[in-house]
């Protein structure tokens, strides 16, 4: 057989994610790749810290690009900060929270979970009802945009309940940062973790990841030894420190981190504020699209997430055969429904560059024909 160079179909990516990269961050990509260590290169991952710092309103001097996708994101947050024999309070709604769980059990941790119903949000009162229950807690752990189900927890008053019990938060904001109000410092979040190909639209494989100084602290006086050598912040942080020499850890992915400063700095320009405002006026356009077409949203109004739509899949539809003609005659990729959603919901991402208005327009009238 021969094997020829690759071209993918170019496609519309409206699911859970990686979402449309813009062609200014691929063209980022194809520049010429330099050293790691050189001194150009060092100087624009200073630009992607403080990219970042603006992105997630922080001003924590520990915010960084982990060099792989969002679910080691997760992993570094709990392999560097919880140790063996600790409580963790997991609030579980969905995939990503049973995740979390599993990132606590597996570092001999015990995770009390808080459970909430799919599609509905984390609840505050179960929450501090559990650090009643268990005074022993030292983290709470929460994912704020839940992409299994669509749905948005309240990252701020869920914070406020751990710091009330002197506990660090663990937040997940893979799906959240860059397409709803998330601000950091304000929030008092202590770890954070996010991806770089949902609402940030850069291609996949890198996590930003910031870490407050009650973290660090609880970093710089544990009892025991890391057990990732790879996701040991201690180790990367004098890659991505400031001042003085970077010692050498692992290689970064070059050409990915001047697409994450490509999409950083898009996001800058447009300002943050205007990317959420976005989000929401193209959800807005989608939910009345929808709705002309009989399609219902899972998630209540007041918990929906503008970047990631949960649809009941109208009685009688093919799942499979939907999506699959959306593929192929119109090169549009809706996501399929994940858990107890698998079979029953379409996921329709409006994330990043995909939150346009012909995104939208594209998709209301690719289900219209197919559904017909
Ligand atoms: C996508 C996602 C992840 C995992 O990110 P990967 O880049 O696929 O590893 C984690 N949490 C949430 C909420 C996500 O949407």
């Amino acid at each position: 057989m021969t094997i020829s160079s690759f071209h993918p179909t170019p496609r519309t990516l409206m699911g859970p994610g990686p979402s449309d990269v813009s062609p200014r961050v691929l063209s980022a990509l194809g520049r010429p790749t330099i050293g790691h260590l050189d001194p150009e290169f060092i100087g624009m991952m200073d630009e992607v810290k403080e990219l970042l710092q603006y992105a997630f309103q922080t001003k924590n001097e520990f915010t960084i690009a982990v060099s792989a996708p969002g679910s080691a994101g997760m992993e570094t947050c709990f392999v560097n900060l919880v140790e063996a024999g600790e409580t963790v309070i997991v609030c579980v709604n969905g995939v990503f929270g049973m995740r979390m769980v599993e990132n606590v059990e597996r570092l001999g941790a015990t995770a009390i979970v808080v459970s909430d119903e799919w599609g509905k949000p984390v609840d505050p009162k179960k929450v501090t009802q559990a650090f009643i229950d268990h005074p022993e807690a030292k983290f709470l752990a929460f994912v704020h945009a839940e992409t299994s189900t669509g749905a948005l927890s309240d990252a701020k008053t869920l914070c406020q309940i751990a710091q009330q019990h002197d506990a660090l938060t663990i937040v997940d904001a893979v799906t959240s940062l860059g397409g709803v109000e998330l601000r950091v410092d304000d929030w008092g979040i202590d770890a954070i973790y996010a991806g770089s190909q949902k609402c940030l639209s850069c291609v996949p494989g890198i996590s930003p990841v910031s870490f407050g100084p009650r973290a660090i602290e609880k970093l710089n006086n544990r009892s025991s030894k890391i057990p990732s050598w790879f996701l040991d912040q201690t180790l990367v942080m004098g890659y991505w420190s400031g001042k003085g020499k970077r010692s050498y850890h692992h290689t970064a992915p070059v050409n990915s981190l001047y697409a994450l400063h490509e999409s950083l700095l898009m996001l800058q320009n447009e300002g943050l504020e205007n990317a959420w405002a976005r989000h929401k006026t193209q959800h807005e356009a989608l939910k009345a699209g929808l709705k002309d077409l009989g399609i219902e949203f899972i998630v209540d109004e007041a918990h929906r997430l503008p970047q990631l739509n949960t649809v009941l899949i109208p009685d009688g539809v093919d799942d499979a055969a939907v999506r699959n003609t959306l593929l192929q005659e119109f090169n549009l990729e809706i996501g399929a429904g994940l858990g107890v959603f698998a079979g029953k919901a379409w996921r329709i991402g409006l994330m990043g560059y995909a939150a346009r208005s012909e995104n939208v327009a594209l998709c209301l009238a690719a289900l219209k024909s197919v559904l017909k």
